[in-house]
C-alpha cells in the first residue's frame, strides 16, 4: 500500500472566530452530505513546498467535519523526481527534453505505485500536481478523479504538454488556482480554486510579542539592523539571485541591511541543492548574508518568527503557481514587495498592488521605500491582513473543494 501520512488534530471550529459561525454551519451543511465517501489525497512529499504545507493543514481539518480522509504518497527515487521536476518545469512553460527513455522510466515508477493504490478502495481521489498525474490511467479503481495542478499551465512546453495532457484529460475534473492558468487546448471539466493558509498551525499562529526578535537574534542576525528575508524553496523560478541583487543595490542606499533567505530541501525537488550552492558561495562573502533551512532545523515555529520579526519581506518568484508565502506574509501584517507573477497577483490586489515588481531595480527602489517610510509599512500591514482575512483562509477552500466534490458525485 501506498505510504499513508498522519492527519494529526484539527478543529474546523477554531475557525469560527474568524470567519464568523455561518460559514463554518455552511461548510458543515456540506460536508455531512460527502460522510459515505472515502477519499484519497494523493501528491509526492509530505514536507516541504507549497502543497505538503496545504495538505497537512487542509486534510485535518476536513477529517474534523466528520469526512473519511486519507493522504497517501507516491515513491520514487531520485530519477524519477528529476524527471517530474521537468514536467514541473516544462508545464510552466520552459524549454525542457522528455527522451522516450525518460517518459518510461517515469510511466514504469508509475505503474510501480499504482499497483500500491489499487489495493485500497476509494470513492474519490484528488491527485495534487504533476507527479503523480498518470496514475489514473494504469489505475482499475472505479472513483471519480480530481487533478489539483498548482502551476502555471497557460503556455506549456509543446512536448511536456503532448506526453502529459493525455492523462490530465482522464480525469472528471482539474482544478486551477486561476483561470489564466488553463491552457487553451484543454478538454476537461476545470474548477478555479486558489489555495489558503491556515492560520491556526506554527507557522501562522500569533506568537508572543518578544519572541520574533529572540529567535531572530539567536540565529546570529543583528535585530538593531533593519532584515529583508525571502522564504521558499532554492527554485529558479524564485529567482534567489536575483533577490541577492536586489538587496545589494538596497545596500548602496542603506548600508546597514541585511538579508536572511530561508528555504526548506524538499526531497522531490532535487535541482534545490544546486541553487542552495551557488546561493551559499554568495553568502560566504557577505557577512549580512544568511542562509536557513530545514536541514538547519529552521522549521515552520522559525519561519513564522523570521516573518513575524524581520522589516521587509521579499518574494522575487518569475513564476508562481501561489505562493502560500506571500498570504502568510500578508496575514502577519508585513510589507511585501514580490514578482509580478501568477498567484501572487490574486494576493496582493489593489493599493497592494504598487508593490508588485517587475525588475531587480524596481524591487530595490520598492524596498527602499518600505524602509524609509514606517506609514506606509503600517497601512499596507492592516490591507494585506484583510485581504487574507477575507479571501485566503482554509474555510474558504475547504468549502469550494467540497461543493466541487458534491457536484462530481450528484449531491
Ligand atoms: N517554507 C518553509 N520553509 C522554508 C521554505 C518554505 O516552511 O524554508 C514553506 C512556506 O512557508 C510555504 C511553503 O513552504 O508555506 C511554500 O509554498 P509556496 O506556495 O510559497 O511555494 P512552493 O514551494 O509551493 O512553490
Amino acid at each position: 500500500m501506498l505510504q499513508q501520512v498522519d492527519l494529526g488534530f484539527k478543529h474546523i471550529d477554531t475557525y469560527e472566530t474568524i470567519t464568523g459561525p455561518e460559514k463554518i454551519a455552511e461548510i458543515k451543511s456540506l460536508a455531512s452530505k460527502l460522510k459515505h465517501l472515502r477519499i484519497l489525497y494523493i501528491n509526492s512529499t509530505p514536507f516541504g513546498g507549497g502543497v505538503a504545507e496545504l495538505l497537512s493543514s487542509q486534510l485535518p481539518l476536513m477529517k474534523s467535519l466528520g469526512l473519511q480522509i486519507d493522504w497517501r504518497i507516491i515513491y520514487g527515487d531520485e530519477h524519477f523526481f528529476s524527471i517530474t521536476k521537468r514536467f514541473h518545469n516544462g508545464l510552466q512553460g520552459a524549454d525542457v527534453q522528455l527522451t522516450e527513455h525518460l517518459k518510461e522510466r517515469y510511466l514504469g515508477n508509475i505503474i510501480a505505485n499504482v499497483k500500491e493504490l489499487d489495493c485500497c478502495n476509494y470513492d474519490l481521489i484528488v491527485v495534487q500536481d504533476p507527479q503523480p498525474v498518470a496514475l489514473i490511467a494504469y489505475s482499475n479503481m472505479q472513483a471519480k478523479w480530481i487533478w489539483r495542478v498548482h502551476v502555471d499551465m497557460s503556455a506549456p512546453n509543446p512536448s511536456t504538454w503532448q506526453f502529459l495532457k493525455p492523462f490530465v484529460e482522464r480525469y472528471n475534473a482539474v482544478i486551477f488556482t486561476m483561470e489564466e492558468f488553463i491552457p487553451e487546448d484543454i478538454e476537461v471539466q476545470t474548477a478555479i480554486i486558489p489555495p489558503a493558509i491556515d492560520i491556526t498551525n506554527t507557522k501562522n499562529m500569533e506568537l508572543p510579542a518578544a519572541l520574533p526578535k529572540m529567535v531572530i537574534k539567536n540565529s546570529g542576525v543583528d535585530i538593531k539592523k533593519p532584515v529583508i528575508l525571502q522564504v521558499s524553496r532554492f527554485d529558479t523560478w524564485k529567482d534567489p539571485m536575483g533577490v541577492i541583487e536586489a538587496y545589494r543595490l538596497v545596500k548602496q542606499k542603506i548600508p546597514e541591511v541585511q538579508l536572511v533567505l530561508v528555504g526548506a530541501m524538499a526531497h522531490d525537488d532535487p535541482e534545490g541543492w544546486k541553487i542552495y550552492g551557488s546561493i551559499n558561495e554568495e553568502a560566504v562573502k557577505d557577512p549580512d548574508m544568511y542562509i536557513y533551512t530545514n536541514q538547519t532545523s529552521t522549521g515552520s515555529l522559525e519561519v513564522n518568527a523570521f516573518q513575524r520579526g524581520c522589516d521587509v519581506i521579499i518574494q522575487k518568484s518569475i513564476k508562481e503557481g501561489f505562493g502560500l508565502v506571500v498570504s502568510e506574509s500578508l496575514w502577519k501584517s508585513k510589507p511585501v514587495v514580490a514578482g509580478r507573477a501568477g498567484g501572487i497577483k490574486l494576493q496582493m490586489k489593489g493599493k497592494l498592488e504598487k508593490f508588485l515588481v517587475d525588475s531587480t531595480e524596481e524591487a530595490a527602489s520598492k524596498i527602499i521605500y518600505f524602509l524609509q517610510n514606517p506609514k506606509v509599512m503600517h497601512e499596507f500591514g492592516i490591507l494585506g491582513h484583510n485581504q487574507v482575512k477575507e479571501h485566503f483562509l482554509m474555510p474558504r477552500l475547504i468549502k469550494d473543494e467540497l461543493e466541487l466534490i458534491s457536484r462530481l458525485v450528484g449531491v
